[in-house]
């Protein structure tokens, strides 16, 4: 069995409109944020979202630790349905579905040090006494890496550099010995020159926690280096998902060509790599009719304006929605 099922999710938020828009108009508007997404991932992966900013994958993340709740469709960790789960079993499942924010300064309170932030995690969840949150803590910090801890515990965010605010963020979601993480750009806001070494850092905690990872990110070179499978996202829906060489080097959907044609290529012999589809990404309050992508595909055809292609199997494992491969 899958440790998370998920099955035709959506997330549409109402749009906030002015006193005047409200009185005028009485139609309401959504975004539609995730709309109508399905996919599995299996214990002990690692898998990725990734696709331009706007294309829904940060919201996915959060509905699957149940940051939020969808708006239809299904969520399972390990078969049961999430949105069921109340009062114990839901502060339970918290401490087994964890998430790391992208902007991990802004996600720490500047106010409280390092090892308060850390040992919060095991107050919130009632988790030992005192001299004991402070004992775990000091051996999560040593476990990222912030080594000697002793010396990490009373510092303050900003006293911090961004890779060691990353360590940070990850001692938070470990010390509570989760089953499963969301890690949202977990390399974007830190120094390229570290960013290796907190993948590294990932793995390594993957291995000794036996962690399972949504890895969201807009980098795909980053994304083939850590995952298994990757998913990719336009405009609240998934248009592909492979295994992560396969993505690489057999693209079906137009949009991931693209997206893989744009990977910059460390050798400036190698054939440079062509511009993403022409044009932003449309409204998601409005979407495109049919293919949500057809306003900027190289390949649209009649059929695409019209009908919705569905995410269908075309070689082994190998998922694509596009009416190229009906
Ligand atoms: Fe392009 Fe049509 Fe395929 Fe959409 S369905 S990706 S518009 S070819």
């Amino acid at each position: 069995m899958p440790l998370i099922e998920v099955k035709n999710v959506m997330k549409h938020f109402p749009v906030q409109k002015g006193f005047l828009d409200t009185l005028f108009t009485r139609q309401k508007e959504f975004v539609k944020a995730v709309d109508g997404v399905s996919f599995e991932i299996e214990e002990g992966e690692v898998f990725g979202l990734a696709g331009e900013s706007g294309s829904g994958k940060t919201t996915m993340g959060r509905l699957i630790v149940r940051l939020i709740d969808p708006t239809a469709g299904q969520i399972l960790f390990a078969g049961q349905d999430i949105a069921t789960i109340r009062g114990k079993q839901l502060r339970l499942l918290k401490r087994r579905l964890q998430f790391t924010f992208q902007d991990p300064y802004s996600s720490l309170n500047p106010r409280l040090t390092i090892g308060n932030a850390i040992a919060d995690a095991l107050r919130l969840q009632g988790i030992g006494n005192k001299s004991e949150q402070k004992q775990r803590t000091m051996k999560i910090l040593e476990r990222v890496g912030l080594s000697p801890a002793s010396s990490f515990y009373d510092r303050l965010p900003h006293q911090l550099s961004g890779g060691q605010r990353q360590r940070v963020v990850f001692g938070r979601a470990i010390i509570l010995e989760p089953k499963f993480v969301v890690t949202d750009e977990p390399v974007a806001m830190v120094d390229v020159s570290v960013r290796a070494q907190i993948l590294e850092l990932m793995k390594d905690l993957q291995d000794e926690y036996s962690l399972t990872y949504l890895f969201i990110s807009h980098d795909l070179a980053t994304a083939r280096h850590i995952c298994d499978r990757i998913g990719i996202m336009y405009l609240g829906k998934i248009v592909e998902i492979a295994d992560k060489d396969r993505i690489y080097t057999d693209s079906l959907h137009p949009y991931t060509v693209s997206l893989m044609a744009a990977i910059p290529v460390p050798d400036p012999k190698a054939k440079k790599g062509e511009a993403l589809p022409k044009g932003e990404i449309p409204s998601p309050i409005n979407p495109p009719s049919g293919c949500n992508f057809h306003p900027r595909c190289p390949r649209t055809f009649e059929r695409c304006a019209e009908e919705e292609p569905a995410l269908r199997e075309v070689k082994k494992e190998h998922w694509v929605a596009c009416h190229l491969y009906d």
